[in-house]
């Protein structure tokens, strides 16, 4: 049986893999290997293993599952005899899970679907509790979480079950808030938002132990915090769905345009709505794939504030580490000008010329918009009258971007 040739997944996407105790799903999303670097093993793998119909599956590679944009494959991986019959028991319990997360639609626009994922906000509010950088840096701002019942929540819990929760608590203290959200716990994220989100985590392949604390304290999550979180989720999301599909389309282009990049056709940026983020109460992952994570307990997000920043993040997209002409051309510049690279001088473009798009497009419905940039006073260092009036002139396409970085690195040299 051959793969079909005309589907045009690029991903490798579910992986079936063995386990030492039991056949556990390893499924790892918005991943690894391009279809024509599969072995014939796989391939043959995927068309006859396991225990779901060969229909189902071909069906839905050819439509996609909803929440898995391109699901591909599915395989056993070096399974061995003695595991073999609990692997196919494991496979039919996961399809269900997995249609069970398929089932629940994720709102979405042109380029972005939006996510509200248990597993994510049960560890990003772990991580919060622990390490506590993004309330930090609210007091700092002076600003605060809103009350949407958290602490009565937290006052309401029994001695057993607070002791549980703590104990999570501790044990992100002691063994995760060294490591950044974004970066080094991206393969914690990766596997979190693919686990079915109706009973425990039996996936333990990323780390028993983790695996463990989060299974022991979901139940405590779910009955009293989850609820709280999704819902301020799911309003945040309402509130600026419309906004955001009504000048994405614009403001897309216009950027696209600005970093002399191409969103891809087929990309549709994945966020995820969390309670809680990291410090700066938004972040972005580009590795393996895109995926925006916002806190919706920022308060800033009540208002515009949130549109420029799912905008923001997705326009990381354009500017990319490897796949950005404007990096390019300012490390080139910086080079034949004999200075130091300004290290980040491109993400302080990106925010100027992405919050002035999303200012001027909001202010066609007549929405004030304070770009995030001045709001939270971000590269100060090269916000100045000069940079600015640089960047204005790019936008309004007065002058090209080889002169508007001369121009910029020009004004950092002085
Ligand atoms: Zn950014």
């Amino acid at each position: 049986m051959q793969f079909p040739e005309n589907y045009s997944c690029s991903k490798f996407d579910l992986l079936w893999a063995p386990c030492k105790v039991n056949a556990l799903l390893y499924a790892k999303k918005e991943i690894i290997a391009p279809m024509d670097r599969c072995s014939q093993n796989i391939r043959n793998a995927i068309c006859t293993k396991p225990g779901i119909p060969k229909q189902i599956r071909l069906e839905r590679m050819e439509h996609g599952f909803p929440s898995y944009r391109k699901l591909a494959c599915q395989s056993y991986f070096r399974m061995k005899i003695a595991v073999r019959n609990t692997i196919r028991l494991c496979g039919v319990i996961v399809f269900i899970a997995m249609c069970n997360v398929s089932a629940q639609e994720a709102p979405e626009t042109r380029y972005f679907r939006f996510h509200s994922n248990y597993w994510l906000n049960l560890h990003h509010f772990l991580y919060q509790k622990a390490e506590g950088g993004q309330l930090r840096k609210l007091q700092e701002d002076g600003l605060a979480f809103p009350n949407i019942g958290e602490a009565k929540a937290w006052n309401n819990l029994s001695r057993s079950d607070r002791s549980v929760l703590e104990e999570a608590i501790d044990f992100y203290k002691q063994n995760l808030i060294d490591k950044t959200l974004r970066r080094d716990l991206g393969k914690v994220r990766l596997w979190l938002k693919i686990q079915p989100e109706n009973g425990t985590l039996i996936d333990t392949t990323h780390s028993l132990s983790l695996a463990s604390i989060l299974n022991s304290v979901s139940p405590i999550y779910k009955e009293h915090f989850w609820k709280l979180h999704d819902r301020s989720n799911k309003r945040i999301i309402d509130r600026h769905l419309t906004t955001i599909g009504g000048i994405e389309s614009t403001v897309i282009p216009k950027m696209e345009a600005l970093s002399a990049n191409k969103w891809p056709s087929t990309v549709i940026v994945r966020v995820d709505i969390c309670a809680y983020a990291n410090w700066a109460g938004a972040y972005t992952s580009t590795r393996p794939e895109m995926n925006i994570v916002i806190s919706s307990l920022d308060p800033l997000n009540e208002g515009s504030y949130f549109v420029e920043t799912v905008l923001h993040e997705g326009t990381h997209l354009l500017y990319k580490y490897g796949d950005s002409p404007v990096r390019e051309r300012i490390f080139d510049m910086a080079e034949e000008l004999k200075m130091d690279f300004p290290s980040n001088l491109w993400h302080a473009v990106l925010f100027y010329l992405c919050g002035k798009a999303t200012q001027d497009e909001l202010k066609k419905s007549g929405i004030d918009h304070k770009m995030i940039m001045d709001v939270k006073k971000i590269f100060s260092r090269y916000n100045t009258s000069a940079f600015r009036n640089t960047l204005t002139n790019y936008y309004n396409r007065e002058i090209d971007l080889d002169r508007t970085i001369f121009e910029l690195l020009n004004t950092l040299k002085k």
